[in-house]
């Protein structure tokens, strides 16, 4: 028998935490997990599974117009709020429900409190002390937002799952993955949107066809978006709020949503007392076997601020438990990750963008084109598709994927293997097409952009 009550206590039961404990489990070791808050952690409380679910909901006015081109007559449409936030909060419970099956049925033992680490090897919940030979930190990371005037005003994407209503007109300040998704769901919920950036693009980081793309069209559909400008204030004014830009000029506005990023939860349960070391941005500090400089002290997913993403921190949390259970090397591949906005239209990216690949060498092609959807065509909705792809001439390697469109997501998914198996141009070129689909543009581009 060892000395600890655990061989792993993960703190924080996340996308990242609860796949760790349960891989641990299932490899006979004893396991606890804390949470504080709600089960499942961001991802399916007030991230990617709520979200989509607000995707497909905001989805419908377009298609309810669209059906008239092909011969429906759709009846008055409207829309309840509340009944979406009631249904998808009962599916949020149902994902509790299964998330602590998962859990009790491996064997780890769920703990509900806020965990204090208390030394290198004990934390304590609620007063009752755990000791473990290790403690994984798996907590996520929470919104930020800038210190302005007014900023009690606000909210963020973590109140915007619970609104008890939606409002008429809203201000989203921020141009990264949660502005532009959130956007895109009130207008098509039907809000007056406007987004507010400081920057001159969209999406930093994505290629830059992609950003202008992606903005071009979510102009058209009736997003307003404010380039090269910040919030300075917030002030309340009767039913509603004035933004004051940098500019001297206000926007009145029922509601402002901040999505200005997210930084790591890392303080406040006792790291900094332990010594264990953060970055500038209060990420925590790990070598490549996620261990910090406290040897029995690991961090996993967001709260290490790597690439901040569900799949990532699950990948993690299965290498990092089968490196210590099971004897195996750490296998997260860090290169080639796809990721996906879920705006509309939406965006699926793998690989270099143009710049990043002109970068790294100096004989790249690029293949590119914009069309419209077969759907489109009687549909009468005026949404194009982008798709680019990024090789290497000299061999013909295929380095990068880009999407602009509905089906973006789905379609990359599987591009992504591609580019991990290394696919040339010549094998997506000798790879037939699926017709008619979206997704054979990918094996017919033919003309190199000039
Ligand atoms: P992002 O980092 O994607 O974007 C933050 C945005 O806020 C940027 O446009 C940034 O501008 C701007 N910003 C940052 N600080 C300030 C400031 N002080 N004042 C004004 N603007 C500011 O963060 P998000 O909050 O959108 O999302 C957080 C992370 O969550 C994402 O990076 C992603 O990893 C993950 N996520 C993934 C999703 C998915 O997979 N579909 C969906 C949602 C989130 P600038 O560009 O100039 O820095």
């Amino acid at each position: 028998m060892t000395q600890y009550d655990y061989d792993l206590f993960v703190i924080g039961a996340g996308s990242g935490g609860v796949r760790a404990a349960r891989m641990a489990s299932g490899h006979g070791v004893r396991v606890a997990i804390a949470e504080q808050r709600y089960i499942g952690g961001t991802c399916v409380n007030v991230g990617c599974v709520p979200k989509k679910l607000f995707v497909y909901a905001s989805q419908f006015r377009d298609q309810f117009d669209a059906a008239a081109g092909f011969g429906w007559t759709v009846g008055k449409s409207t829309f309840n709020w509340p009944s979406l936030i009631a249904n998808k909060n009962q599916e949020i419970e149902r994902l509790h429900a299964v998330y602590n099956n998962l859990l009790l049925k491996s064997g780890v033992s769920i703990i509900t409190g806020r965990a204090n680490l208390l030394d290198v090897h004990t934390v304590a919940v609620d007063g009752t002390e755990y000791s473990a030979e290790r403690i994984l930190v798996a907590t996520g990371g929470w919104p930020f937002v800038p210190d302005i005037p007014g900023k009690q005003h606000i909210v963020t994407s973590n109140e915007m799952f619970f609104l008890d209503q939606l409002p008429k007109r809203i201000i989203i300040a921020g141009g990264g993955y949660i502005a532009v998704e959130f956007a895109s769901i009130l207008h098509g919920l039907g809000v007056n949107t406007t987004i507010c950036h400081r920057g001159h693009k969209l999406l930093n980081g994505f290629d830059e066809d992609i950003r202008d793309f992606l903005a071009h069209e979510m102009t058209r559909k009736g997003i307003n978006i404010l380039f090269n400008t910040d919030i300075e204030a917030i002030e309340s004014a009767d039913d509603c709020f004035a933004a004051q830009l940098v500019d001297g000029s206000k926007i009145s506005t029922d509601l402002v949503m901040y999505a200005t990023g997210r930084i790591p939860n890392s303080t406040g349960f006792g790291l900094e007392k332990l010594g264990v070391e953060l970055d500038s941005k209060r990420a925590i500090k790990v070598n490549s076997d996620y261990q910090t400089n406290v040897p029995s002290i690991y961090a996993l997913g967001d709260v290490t601020n790597r690439v901040n993403l569900t799949p990532v921190a699950i990948a993690e949390g299965m290498a990092l438990t089968n490196k210590w259970y099971a004897n195996q090397p750490i296998s997260v591949d860090y290169d080639n990750i796809p990721t996906a906005v879920f705006c509309q239209p939406a965006i699926g990216t793998v690989g270099l963008t143009e710049a990043q690949a002109r970068e790294k060498y100096s004989d790249i092609d690029i293949y590119k084109t914009s069309f419209t959807p077969m759907k489109n065509t009687l549909s009468g909705v005026d949404e194009k598709n982008l798709i680019k792809m990024v090789l290497i001439r000299s061999t013909d390697r295929i380095i990068g994927v880009h999407m602009v469109g509905s089906d973006a997501p789905e379609i990359i998914q599987g591009m992504a293997i591609a580019i991990r198996a290394g696919a040339t141009k010549a094998i997506f070129d000798s790879t037939i097409g699926i017709h008619p689909t979206t997704a054979e543009e990918f094996v017919t581009l033919r003309e190199i952009e000039t």
